[in-house]
This record gives C-alpha cells, structure tokens and sequence, in this order.
C-alpha cells in the first residue's frame, strides 16, 4: 500500500497548535514577562504572538505574525504598560489562518465589556455558537474559534455586568478543549474545560508580588515564579486586588488529559500534574526496553524529544547511548519551500547523522511517534547511507490510529500509516530491521501523575468530548474505507 509523498505543507508529526500564559502584578513590568514567558513556550506556535495589557482602564494589544522576538522590541514593550497581561503564541498549517485577525489574544469589546482572550485548544461546536452568536447581531473578524469563546462571554457579560457570569454561561455553551487565560482592564482569569484535556498551570511571583498561569512550568521558571498547582478542570480561577480566587466553573466531567504532553509536546523541563516530563520519557525508554528488546551496538535518539527515551533505554538495555543525530535548530517551521531539485538532492534541513559515530553499527533508534512514516522512512535511510549496518525503530507512542480533535494538527485516518498498514507493511516501507511501539499500558505506566484520566484518543479512538458527525465523517475514513464506499473493493 502506497502513502501520500512527502508534504512540505504539512509536517509528519503532531503539531501543539497553541500556548498561553498571563501575569497579574501591580508594580510589574507584565508585558515584559509575558513576553519571556512566551519565550519559554515558543515551541509551542511559532506561527504569530501576541500580548494584551489592561491598566484598570483600557486594555492595548500588540500582535502580530512571527516569532516572539520578531513581533515584540524594546518599544512595542514600553508601550504596553499596565499590571495585568495575557499572551499567546500560535501554530496552525491552515494558509489561510496565518493572518493578523487569527492571531491572538482576542479582544471583544462589546458596549462597555472589554476583554483580551488567548486560548490553547480546540472547540468542537464552533459552528453553532458562532451561528448564534450572529443571529444576536455579533460580528466576526477572524473565523477562529477562540473570537467564538471571546465573544460569547463578552455577550453574556454586556447582559449580566458579570465577568464572572459571562465566563462561566460561556463554558456551559463550549464543548471541546479549552485552556483559556483572560484579561479585563484589572484582572486576569484562568479557566479550563471540564475534562482539563489541555494543560494550564499557577505559579507565584516571590515576596507577594504577583500571580502568573502558564501552559507549562517552565514558563513559570523563565519569570522566578513558584509553582502553586494547576488549574483544574473545569475551575475558575481570577487574580486581583484581592488575590486568588477559585470557583468550580462547570461540573467537571471525566478526567481527559493529553497524554501526549508527555510523549512529545512539552518542554523536558516542565512538570504537568506533579509529574516530571523528562522523567516520563526516560520511563518510556526503560519500558519499550523490556517491551521489545533486541541486540545491537548503540542506542540514539531522535532529536529533541527521542533523547531522554534513548537513555532510558540504554540504561534498562545496557546498550551505550550515542549522540549520532545533529538537529539543525534554527529551522523551526518554515514557509520557505525548497525548489524541487533541491529536494531530489535530499537535502537535510532538520536532522543530520554523524557517519563516525554510527558507521558499521547495529543500532536502536528511539523517536516519539510515526504519523505519517515519511519522515521515518527518511531517517532510516540516512542513517544507512551513514554507515549504519542494522536499523531498529522504537517508538514511545502507541500506533497513531485516530486525529485529534483538541488543539492538536493531525491528518485524517487515511493519511495516518498506522491506520491503513501492518505492523510488518509499516517496517517495510520505512525500511527499518525491526520496529516496535510501546503499548498503551506501558506509556501510561510510564507516567505517575497525580491523577490517571488522561486522553488516549488517537491511539484508541475513545474520544472524550464526542465529536459533530460533520467534522468526523470524513476524517473518521481510511483508505480501505474511501475504496470500499467509491466502490473500488
Ligand atoms: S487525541 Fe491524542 S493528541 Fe489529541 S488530546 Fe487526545 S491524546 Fe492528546
């Protein structure tokens, strides 16, 4: 079975689409530290940034497409004075939401209600909000679904006068994965969704001086603040004058949240829900050892997220660990395209082998996930022209089988390998000696969190928030599907 060629529209792996972080500090330069904290999250959107500030009167914004460093100089931060800021960073592959209306925080200004919104996740009924949103007169900019969420509360709230009220009619209404952080011109509030699918964390600035949230701790650490907790599903939390307060937003649901966090989207350094992402990809390692052990010379990882699993690894196997992959840092995404001469040279914008290192060896090869294979098939053939004698592919997910619907790009199930090949047709079109995933039991097992409801579903197809049968009627199809319903089977 043949797959699609390689796309340099898309990347062959899942792709974080967001990230948020918020500061409340009076005294503070807050737009300052959203914009390092930012920094921090920067791996995950890469697609444009943006920080609102509220002074207690008015809330200014500075977006705009880019790298945090290309939106924000010296001078866009001066300006952007006050005590209370929400930023963002996005990703998105969709052409046509690379705009500066997409990009985030969100501002609604609806009569006198003015508020900044920046949001990780996805929604699932966007559509008929945003439907009825319009029939009570609501205009739209961008066609995202955070504008949705930020106008929402922003109509609630006109009604009600009640932030509060406007936040939590607002969750009442929105189905899907949501970690949203909020300014008005003198708070800021952090809410998450009932089943916590996306991270978002709490952190304190020392000697009283402010409150920070975070998609991650290490955006917390950037900016000196002290982790507190997380916010929980479901739970409001507002930071003013008064401090921190917490109110249960909606009833929280079951416990949803990505356990792909720990596999490849978060930062090493950070810590979701008590627990060590490095030190669950170092368990990923340990475990595939015993899962699908086999002999070889050296262990490798692929860069970033392979090299904590390749050293669990080799410590359970007692294989040496090499440094035998180079990962170019400064591509990142890019909306450059090669020509197509360049990519018949095969060129190597991302991961170079290091011939000394693996020539004439048999070697274990650890990476995070196979979407499509394409990549993987790339990596094994460099690795042979490098001298490489055997290749064994170990992957610290299970197979990716389903997309996701919660903030995360993915393809559908026809362009998703697993889903439409073998274990043994995969092996074989990736060109590797052997290849094993780890099971769902050993990923979970993996990860001793403080709670144990996590979202598995693109390995299991067991979707936590149901999602509209017009969003998943095509993506729900593989190949066998599409042959058998166009009558080629
Ligand atoms: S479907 Fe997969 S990637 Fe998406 S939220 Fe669930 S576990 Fe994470």
């Amino acid at each position: 079975m043949s797959v699609p060629a390689f796309s340099w529209e898309r990347p062959d792996r899942l792709e974080e689409e967001c990230a948020v972080f918020g500061v409340y500090g009076k005294g503070e330069d807050v737009a300052r530290m959203t914009c390092f904290g930012l920094q921090a999250l920067q791996h995950r959107g890469q697609e444009s940034a943006g920080i609102a500030v509220g002074d207690g009167e008015t809330i200014m914004v500075a977006k705009d497409l880019g790298l945090v460093t290309q939106v924000f100089d010296e001078s866009t931060l001066a300006a952007l004075e006050g005590f209370v800021a929400v930023g963002h960073v996005r990703y998105s592959t969709s052409g046509a939401s690379a705009s500066w209306e997409a990009a985030q925080p969100h501002i609604s200004a609806i009569d006198d209600v003015l508020i900044a919104l920046a949001h990780n996740g996805t929604l699932v009924n966007t559509n008929e909000t945003r439907t009825r949103l319009i029939d009570e007169g609501v205009q739209f900019r961008s066609g995202t679904d955070s504008e949705v969420a930020a106008k929402a509360i922003g109509v609630v709230t006109r009604k009600t006068h009640h932030l509060r009220s406007g936040i939590r009619r607002a969750m009442e209404a929105l189905e899907g994965a949501y970690a949203m952080v909020l300014a008005s011109p003198d708070s800021l509030y952090a809410f998450r969704d009932p089943n916590g699918i996306r991270p978002l964390c709490i952190g304190k600035l020392p000697n009283d001086r402010g409150w920070v949230v975070s998609s991650e701790t290490c955006g917390l650490d950037i900016v000196g603040a002290e982790y507190v907790r997380d916010v929980e599903p479901g739970e409001i939390v507002r930071f003013n004058d008064e401090g921190m307060h917490s109110e249960q937003g909606v009833v929280a649901g079951r416990r949803a949240s990505c356990i792909f966090e720990y596999v490849y989207f978060a930062r090493p350094d950070s810590v979701i829900d008590g627990m060590s992402v490095y030190q669950a990809r170092r368990n990923m390692g340990r475990i595939i050892a015993q899962e699908a052990p086999v002999q070889a010379d050296l262990v490798l990882g692929v860069p970033d997220s392979g090299v904590p699993p390749a050293m669990g690894y080799a410590h359970e196997s007692g294989i040496p660990y090499a440094d035998g992959i180079v990962k170019n840092r400064y591509v990142g995404r890019t909306f450059i395209e090669p020509t197509q001469a360049m990519r018949q040279l095969g060129i190597r914008l991302k991961l170079n082998p290091l011939p000394s290192v693996i020539a004439g060896k048999r070697l274990v090869v650890i990476d995070d996930s196979i979407v499509r294979g394409n990549t993987s098939k790339k990596l094994v053939d460099m690795l042979r022209e490098a001298g490489a004698t055997e290749v064994h592919l170990r992957i610290v997910s299970p197979e990716v089988l389903w997309p996701c619907f919660y903030g995360i790009d993915t393809d559908t199930r026809d362009q998703l390998i697993a889903a439409n090949m073998t274990n043994e047709e995969m092996r074989a079109f990736i060109g590797a000696d052997s290849l094993a995933f780890i099971s769902l039991q050993g990923l979970r097992d993996s990860i001793q969190a403080n709670h144990d409801g996590f979202c598995e579903a693109c390995f299991s197809g067991e979707y936590p928030v149901a999602i509209p049968e017009s969003t998943s009627r095509k993506s729900f199809l593989t190949k066998a599907d599409f042959a058998q319903a166009s009558g080629l089977q």
